[in-house]
């Protein structure tokens, strides 16, 4: 018996019968005698298409109007799954991020959750009631509404996991668990039994949106225990049939590369004829952090004259209109400066904990997308990951490939 956080994500919750499965496995957890809150995702397509309304009103929005309007997806499925629940004789109450109160900082549309009033949400939960939570959501201590960023149910339920020390907190999604790719592009990937924090933190940094990397950020550091398992199979999560992010010492067997990630939600920008000065780079990255747009991937090329000099970065693709927007600002104190972007681009990342003992791990990945004639724009390392950017038309095709050369084939 313990308290169980159940998140189930888009497709989970897409259609009215899928509620009632989601329904069922709670019901189940109930049955196991756990006391449950549950955080859900909008139905699938539905935040998509509040963002395109938003969109289609203008490219750059009032982020506050647009958390308005994107935050109600959520509200619909709680509500929803509420009444499947009571249907089943089991008693349930819908939640907003504002009636728990989820309080975030006023970062609209990407919101950092600060804290969380647990104690009435705890006490229901512990009378019995089931408590069902709007993901994605929170409130400013100015009573704005926020979201959390795409995906950010993830952040929400392992924050509430947290909050009320949950035992365990599983995220139920369309696909079994982790994979050492996306089992979408590598049908012959693996499912991972166990990973650990930083390496999936680092998976989701770089492209699995299997989880947020927020969440993963937050489970690691409050040691919540993590299940991501599927929603579609018969097996309750408390049987364990999904992937456990746990900490490395629990892991034994380590692979030199556990997973390739993809991203294609990357835009490359370059910055030609910048002075080679001290200060400039200063000058181009504190507005783009001002306006919080987050600069990945960078190169600064040297100059053979030591004149001028050309910058590149990367940049969220959905920022890509703003970031435009603070670079030809910062381009009046720049004269000459030109700016080039695009967006036909994607991040290819392999990830290991090995990677830390093996030499030869990056070598093995250059030699592979040449093997290939995969050309490769930019390169950035950690650790435990070495990630590239190549021409989005390449991405499958470089997924694949380094599969294979990683021996993470199914059967290899
Ligand atoms: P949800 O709507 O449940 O939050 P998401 O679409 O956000 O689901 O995340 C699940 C998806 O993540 C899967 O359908 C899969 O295509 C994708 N994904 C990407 N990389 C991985 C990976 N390494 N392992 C598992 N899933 C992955
Ligand atoms: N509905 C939100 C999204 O699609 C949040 C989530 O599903 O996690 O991004
Ligand atoms: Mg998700």
């Amino acid at each position: 018996m313990g308290l169980l956080v159940l998140k189930f994500g888009g497709t989970s919750v897409a259609t009215i019968p899928a509620i009632e499965n989601v329904a069922n496995k709670v019901a189940a957890e109930i049955k196991n005698g756990h006391k449950v809150a549950v955080v859900v995702s909008a139905m699938a397509g539905v935040t998509n298409q509040l963002v395109a309304y938003c969109s289609e009103i203008s490219q750059i929005f009032d982020q506050r109007e647009y958390d308005a309007v994107v935050a109600s997806g959520e509200q619909v499925t709680s509500g929803l799954l509420a009444l499947a629940l009571q249907k089943r004789g089991i008693p349930a109450r819908s939640w907003m991020g504002w009636q728990v109160p989820i309080t975030t900082d006023k970062v609209h549309g990407k919101a950092r959750i600060q804290a969380i009033d647990s104690k009435t949400l705890k006490e229901s939960v512990m009378s019995g009631d089931v408590a069902v939570i709007a993901g994605f959501q929170g409130i400013t201590t100015d009573g704005r509404i926020t979201t959390l960023g795409r995906g950010g149910s993830d952040t929400s339920a392992v924050a509430v996991a947290a909050a009320l020390k949950a035992d365990r907190c599983d995220i139920y999604t369309d696909v079994q668990g982790v994979y050492t790719a996306d089992p979408r592009i590598v049908s012959h990937s693996r499912k991972i039994d166990k990973i650990s924090y930083e390496e999936m933190l680092e998976m989701a940094s770089v492209g699995a949106k299997v989880l947020q990397t927020r969440s993963v950020e937050l489970a690691m550091k409050e040691r919540v225990p993590v299940q991501v398992l599927s929603s579609f199979e018969s097996a309750a999560g408390s049987d364990l049939p999904g992937t456990l992010v746990v900490d490395e010492d629990n892991i034994v067997e380590q692979e030199v590369v556990s997973g390739i990630t993809h991203s294609r939600d990357e835009a490359k920008v370059t910055l030609r004829h910048l002075p080679d000065v001290p200060g400039v780079a200063a000058k181009v990255f504190s507005p783009l952090a001002d306006a919080a747009i987050n600069v990945d991937m960078i190169v600064q090329n040297l100059s053979p004259d030591h004149k001028n000099t050309d910058l590149t970065f990367t940049v969220p693709r959905a920022d890509l209109p703003k970031t435009l927007e603070v670079l030809k600002a910062v381009s009046k104190e720049l004269p000459g400066m030109r700016i080039e972007s695009s967006a036909d681009v994607a991040k290819i990342s392999i990830i290991g904990i090995g990677m830390r003992s093996h030499v030869g791990v990056a070598q093995k990945m250059f030699r592979t997308l040449a093997e290939k004639g995969i050309n490769i724009q930019v390169i950035t390392t950690s650790e435990i990951k070495v990630s590239v950017l190549i021409p989005e038309a390449y991405t499958e095709l470089a997924v694949r490939s380094l599969h294979t050369a990683y021996g993470l084939d199914d059967g290899s």
